[in-house]
């Protein structure tokens, strides 16, 4: 029955899509809409990130940084702290320190951490014409890949300074990831190690970006007390380019029901959406 109205119905069909093709000016067979399924353009994925503050992470994970060395006798200390802890880390390198130190960054590298640059003279890019960025940048970035023979690919702005335009044009001249921060214990105004310390405890959550100066010696007083705390929290530092690695994506914002518990309360807590740091002339990162 169904069947056979559906027969009856074909030469109308056809009839009316002919009549639609009659009116149809011609244009050329490609680009002929199709009349009988609209297809769906598939959805356009959106961009991966170019900056990152913190990252959504399903586990204990951190990335502690370190900015404004390689330091010649800070820094290799602080590279025995970290090897000593199991925890690697990100340095953030001033082009004409790591030009002055080549085999401290070697030796980071050869130890699993992380290289990424932050301008050869630290300026305020954000203030600054494109073409002197670009010098800043790249006179940084041939410094980095002598000392160890591969080309960097994260940056953080001094201060944290940059402007949307900057990040994409930069961005899609060297590769880069521009990576702020969400945890600043502010120990380039040196409050004291124990300070230090229980400003990255308090701060710190799963997926934080921590900011600290490798530069300054009460930073590296810090240190040990701070790792073994985050230790006993159960935070593992991994390198930046690790912890985006593990990125997943944020829960749906409203919480239906409650899901079901998780093994390690302290890795699931969602990241609080911080604004990033305000374009300042601070002396943050
Ligand atoms: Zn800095």
């Amino acid at each position: 029955m169904f069947v056979r109205r559906l027969l009856a119905l074909l030469p109308v069909s056809l009839f009316l899509l002919q009549t639609i093709s009659a009116q149809d000016p011609k244009p050329p067979l490609t680009e002929r809409p199709n009349l009988t399924v609209a297809p769906k353009s598939p959805p356009t994925p959106t961009p991966p990130p170019i900056t990152f503050n913190s990252v959504h992470v399903d586990g204990p994970y951190i990335a502690l940084t370190f900015d404004d060395g390689p330091n010649a006798t800070l820094t290799p200390k602080l590279l025995d702290l970290l090897a000593a802890h199991h925890l690697k880390a990100t340095f953030f390198v001033v082009g004409q320190n790591a030009a002055d130190h080549p085999d401290i960054l070697k030796r980071a590298v050869r130890e699993g951490h992380e290289i990424g640059n932050h301008s050869w003279s630290h300026p305020n890019l954000g203030k600054m014409s494109d073409e002197a960025v670009r010098r800043e940048l790249q006179k940084t970035d041939d410094a980095i890949t002598a000392a160890i023979g591969k080309r960097p690919t994260l940056m953080r702005p001094p201060y944290g300074s940059i402007t949307t335009r900057q990040k994409n044009w930069i961005h899609q001249e060297f590769g880069y990831r521009i990576i702020i921060w969400d945890v600043d214990p502010l120990d380039w105004k040196r409050p004291g190690p124990s300070v230090v310390t229980s400003r990255i405890l308090k701060e710190t959550h799963a997926g934080s970006i921590v900011l600290s100066h490798d530069i300054h010696p009460p930073t590296i007083e810090a240190m040990p007390a701070t790792f073994d705390q985050l230790e006993k929290k159960g935070f593992k530092s991994v390198t930046v380019t690790e912890l985006i690695a593990m990125a997943t994506p944020l829960p749906p914002k409203p919480v239906a029901s409650p899901s079901a518990p998780r093994a390690e309360p302290v890795a699931t807590t969602p990241a609080p959406v911080r604004p990033p740091p305000a374009p300042t002339n601070t002396p943050g990162g």
